[in-house]
């Protein structure tokens, strides 16, 4: 099959994903311009309008995880497949980055790194896991997975999703963590009501998508002390503006968009394995529901 390969990145990240992909899937014609026998287009959020004119095509596989980008080009042709990234190391990176934001909200350590800065000797309240309770928004291939984790280290850990009720039960978490998708129906989901619905104290960890959070109102809360600390990874605008007030603020701590990236080595084989499927009839894997928008 006559496989494209288009993505909005520098070329040196572009010919790492081509040779890992090419030894993943040697079988496939790779290319990195169109024409019109390209069956598969594999996509690392092009840019929009790229997929126009590939009258024979049969599946667009995306390299991210999150399509939200992807779905917002209109002409994206409709009623081809698209398939999502879903990959074990990513999964595996997410969990490690949800534990180390949950351990540090339960142990105090994100505040006794600011009392090392004042040379405070202060020692900190030391709940046990099982009386911090986490609430895990999102029960996908990521939500599961943080919850379960969490669960398994004796925190009073559960995920949610919209087939558990209309609304998460914010109020009783001390550390509400977001992994759910962008779509029309969560974006601002953390707005100035639902920020008011938690826990007083309690702690936001974003690791999903910036837009999922009205900063304004997040920014409001923590000044008036009713959210304890955000731990960030994704923002409305990325990079985060320098002029950002997130930087600099004592309830803030910044990621750039780290919490977790897509190995192209396992991916790569995420991708051949979905490539062979199609070739093959066999039923794709990780495919998106354009209406649900994830
Ligand atoms: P999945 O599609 O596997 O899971 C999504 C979950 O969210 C499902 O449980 C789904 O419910 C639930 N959900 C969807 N819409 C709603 C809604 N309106 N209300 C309540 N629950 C809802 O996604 P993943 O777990 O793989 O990924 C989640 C997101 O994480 C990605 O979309 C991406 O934005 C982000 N991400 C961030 C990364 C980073 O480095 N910061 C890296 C990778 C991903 P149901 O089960 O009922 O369908």
């Amino acid at each position: 099959m006559r496989v494209l390969l288009l993505g909005d990145w520098p070329d040196g990240e572009r010919d790492r994903w081509l040779a890992l992909l090419r030894a993943a899937a040697p079988e496939q014609d790779w290319l990195l311009v169109p024409d019109d026998g390209v069956e598969v287009a594999v996509v690392a959020n092009p840019p929009p309008g790229s997929l126009v004119g590939l009258p024979r095509l049969r599946l667009i596989q995306s390299l991210w995880a999150g399509v939200d980008r992807l779905l917002q080009d209109a002409s994206l042709p409709a009623g081809v497949p698209l398939a999502r990234m879903v990959d074990p190391a990513m999964n595996e990176a997410m969990v490690q980055t949800a534990l180390w934001a949950v351990l540090s909200l339960q142990r105090s350590f994100f505040t006794l790194q600011a009392q090392q800065r004042e040379r405070l000797w202060r020692q900190p309240a030391q709940p046990r896991a099982a009386e911090w309770s986490v609430l895990v928004l999102g029960q996908g291939e990521l939500g599961g997975r943080v919850a379960a984790a969490l669960a398994a280290l004796g925190y009073a850990a559960r995920a949610w999703s919209r087939r558990d009720g209309a609304e998460p039960p914010l109020e009783t978490a001390d550390t509400v963590i977001n992994l759910l998708p962008l779509t029309a129906a969560t974006r601002g989901f953390f707005d100035a009501a639902r920020l008011a619905r938690m826990k007083r104290g309690a702690g936001l960890v974003n690791l999903a998508r910036g837009a999922h959070v009205v900063e304004a109102d997040l920014l409001q809360a923590l000044d008036a002390g009713r959210l304890g600390h955000a731990v960030l990874d994704v923002f409305e605008r990325e990079p985060l503006p320098p002029e950002h007030r997130f930087w600099n603020h004592p309830r803030v701590t910044v990621l750039p968009h780290c919490a977790a990236q897509t190995d192209p080595r396992s991916a790569a084989t995420v991708v051949a394995a979905n490539l062979r499927a199609l070739r093959e009839g066999a039923p794709l894997q990780h495919l998106v529901d354009r209406g649900r928008g994830y």
